[in-house]
């Protein structure tokens, strides 16, 4: 954990998020700014400034979790892709520096747009709680 990192803070609960899913290691939870709906950041829950700072073992477990995850996302959107993200470094367009990665659901029909949105908290909590229903059916 580090004092005064943003997504740290969202881990501990002490600045409000829409959780999606969390394990031993790993913390998901939808994107302010979306460029789709569903739009969902996947943290690992041990600090590290980006994902090569950070141990392989973390980025393994990171990985694993997209993997068994992000289906489950697209059944509860009824979304037919994903598009997956790393913005790695300022220069990549990295803004918060605590490793994630970008799970951006994309629908049949749909512009892929990467243009985001400013949704209300009322319209995130209900594609989170969309979401959940798949992905922490017993929370
Ligand atoms: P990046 O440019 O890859 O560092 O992406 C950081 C992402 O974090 C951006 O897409 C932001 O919209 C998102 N973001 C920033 N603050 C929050 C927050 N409090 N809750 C959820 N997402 C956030």
């Amino acid at each position: 954990m580090s004092t005064d990192c943003l997504f740290c803070k969202i881990i501990a609960g002490d600045i409000p998020s829409h959780k999606i899913y969390e394990d031993e290691h790993v913390y998901a939870f939808l994107d302010i700014g979306p460029v789709s709906k569903g739009h969902a950041l996947f943290i690992p829950k041990e600090h590290a400034i980006d994902l090569c700072e950070g141990s392989r073992e973390a980025a393994c477990a990171l990985m694993g979790v997209v993997h068994d995850v992000a289906p489950k996302m697209m059944e509860a959107l009824g979304a037919s892709g994903f598009n997956l993200g790393v913005n790695h470094g300022v220069d990549a367009g990295q803004e918060v520096f605590h490793t994630h990665l970008h799970v951006m659901p994309r629908y049949a029909g749909q512009a892929r747009t990467f243009e985001k949105r400013q949704p209300s908290q009322e319209e995130l909590a209900g594609v989170a709680a969309q979401i959940r229903e798949k992905t922490m059916p017993d929370a």
